[in-house]
């Protein structure tokens, strides 16, 4: 008999109770009738005054900002709950289907509450104006500039709550079928004669694997896999594509990226510096592959490839050392950092074991801020799932921090979402290099960083570039086949490995597994952002040592209670300068200088 597979995470699971005990909690149906009840009595009490608020009315909209807080946060803790249940376990008909009824219920709270924003963006500018500048606001004012900002986008009344009510068969629906799709879908893994079905995670698992030949079974296994859902998948990316476009038809943005770009606070044409700089170091990427293929041995490198370690005597980290390595770098950042983050063990606020039916990839939810984050991770045990974990965790550290800005103004905009959690990576990049000075292993682990940093920049600005075509094909040429879309999926590819990485043609059916294409169309440039600002950052930390530290945690503090530029300048950081994303890149190309001269000493 074979040895049952043994993960250390094993039994790692989170304790929700700080939410609710379990799906049929009676408090979930009390909250969500309480909620309803107050947002019915909110409406009756401030429909028609925001619109018409006087400059002396400022106590009233802070009235009405204070409740709408409180109410927002009981309406969600339900759903945030089923949400979490629901990730942690897709496969059972009972987080379906409170997830649904969570959401459903949201949705009929929400419809006593459209009438706020569209009352607050309706009020003449000059009169909002003064009402913000009125010091009793001063906690709201960013969050109240930032809603009026869409003003030229809203719909009326009524529009906005039908849209809101079919978005739940419409876009959350399809969202959620891609899920349980991808989640519980198999794929064939054939090798050394026999053949397993294994999750999408799983395989994707090895093609970190260091025997070649596992790399290719998996690689040709997803295809396969893939292509065996491909039809679903095709249809569910046609239409939340489509469902985009008519989004942006329906409130006249200007183009598919305008809605993601408002929400970032952040203009197209610092986006288009971001990737044009990106791309035309596309060639550091082909150079880094040459050396990496040089190292493995391997004259023609394929797509299964890419993700090779380049020693085999890597070795394997269980979850103990996992957490110890995550923790001792927080802890030797900043005492207080690592404080929170020993929080998140001790009261089990992290999800990492290997469950069937547990939703693939890692996130870290803000949750509520009456309550605190919670971190869903897959550990399978290889080194670069300690660099996921203190990613989360930098994530976790950031919406912990920031939970004193209120529900309004904690989360920040998806750019600087991902600085915590870049920077977090960076400060266990440095301990794992302490804990294995061998040159191999050190050149080994510098690779591994440079294929981190390529994935999170250059990767996502070809995934962005994929979705930009995607989106204008889409809007050309109507329905896109499979092929159609796999076409666009390789030309974008190849732009960035030219001719240094051989596609297999199953490669071209990568695109469908990937949520973010789904859950939130052209997230992706952001990681590029924030992977790229934390290289300049973490030059200044290395600079200026500990006067760095206490500056960089008052700016997690601040959330979002400021746009990111104006935050970030505080720190010396100028994003808005074209030649500002120079830096990080310049920094990459270093690393590589770095790695060819460790593989030629
Ligand atoms: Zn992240």
């Amino acid at each position: 008999m074979s040895q049952p597979t043994s993960n250390s995470a094993a039994g790692i699971t989170w304790d929700l109770g700080d939410l609710y005990h379990g799906a049929d909690d009676a408090a979930i149906e009390k909250h969500l009738a309480a909620s309803l009840k107050r947002a019915k009595a909110f409406e009756k009490k401030y429909r028609g005054k925001i619109k018409t608020l006087k400059p002396t009315q400022a106590k009233t909209l802070l009235g009405a900002l204070v409740e709408q807080e409180q109410l927002f946060e009981q309406m969600d803790r339900p759903a945030v709950f089923a949400g979490l249940l629901h990730a942690g376990k897709t496969d059972d008909p009972r987080h379906g289907a409170l997830l649904a009824r969570t959401q459903e219920a949201r949705t009929a709270i929400n419809k006593h509450l459209i009438f706020f924003d569209l009352e607050w963006v309706e009020l003449p500018q000059a009169i909002a104006k003064k009402v913000i500048a009125h010091p009793s606001l001063k906690k709201y004012r960013h969050w109240l500039e930032q809603k009026r900002v869409w003003k030229p986008y809203y719909l009326s009344e009524p529009e906005e709550k039908l849209l809101d009510a079919k978005a739940l068969t419409g876009k959350s629906a399809f969202g959620r079928l891609f899920e349980e799709t991808t989640a519980s879908m198999t794929c064939p893994f054939t090798h050394n004669g026999a053949t397993d079905e294994l999750s999408v995670q799983e395989i994707l698992a090895k093609l970190y694997d260091a025997d070649r030949s596992v790399r290719k079974a998996a690689a040709e296994g997803l295809s396969v896999g893939l292509q065996k859902q491909s039809r679903l998948l095709t249809f569910i990316f046609n239409t939340v594509v489509s469902d985009h476009r008519t989004d942006c038809d329906l409130r006249s943005y200007p183009n598919v990226m305008a809605s993601r770009n408002l929400a970032n606070e952040i203009g197209s044409d610092v986006v288009e510096a971001l990737m044009k700089a990106t791309e035309k170091h596309y060639p550091l990427v082909q150079r880094y592959y040459r050396l990496k293929g040089k190292l493995l041995g391997i004259d023609k490198l394929y797509d299964y490839d890419r993700y090779a370690p380049l020693s085999g005597e890597m070795p394997k980290c269980d979850w103990p050392t996992a957490r110890s390595t995550v923790q001792e770098s927080y802890e030797a950042f900043s005492p207080m950092a690592g404080e929170v983050i020993r929080t998140f063990f001790e009261k089990n606020w992290i999800d990492a074991e290997l469950r069937p039916g547990k939703r693939g990839g890692a996130f870290s939810s803000s949750a509520v801020p009456s309550a605190h984050p919670y971190i869903l991770m897959n550990f399978t045990e290889r080194l670069r799932d300690v660099m996921t974990l203190a990613h989360e965790l930098g994530h976790g550290l950031h919406q912990y921090l920031s939970r004193g800005q209120g529900y309004l103004q904690c989360d920040t905009p998806l750019t600087t979402a991902e600085m915590a959690s870049v920077f977090g990576e960076m400060l266990t990049f440095r301990r794992m290099q302490e804990r294995y000075p061998e040159p191999k292993q050190r050149l080994a682990m510098l690779c591994g960083k440079i294929e981190d940093a390529f994935a999170t920049v250059f990767r996502q600005v070809v995934l962005t570039r994929f979705e930009q075509s995607l989106h204008a094909a889409r809007q050309k040429q109507g329905e896109l086949s499979t092929n159609a879309i796999n076409a666009i999926w390789m030309k974008a590819n190849q732009a960035m490995f030219g001719d240094v990485v051989e596609f297999t043609p199953g490669y071209s059916t990568w695109w469908s597994y990937i949520g973010h294409f789904i859950r939130s169309p052209f997230y992706c440039y952001a990681y590029s952002f924030g992977e790229l600002l934390v290289l300049a950052l973490f030059q200044k930390y290395k600079r200026d040592g500990d006067a760095f530290v206490p500056k960089y945690l008052e700016l997690l503090s601040s959330g979002g209670s400021d746009a990111p530029h104006l935050l970030l300048a505080k720190l010396g950081v100028d994003v808005t300068d074209p030649k500002f994303w120079e830096l990080g890149l310049k920094l990459l190309g270093e690393m590589v200088a770095e790695a060819e001269k460790l593989a030629t000493a």
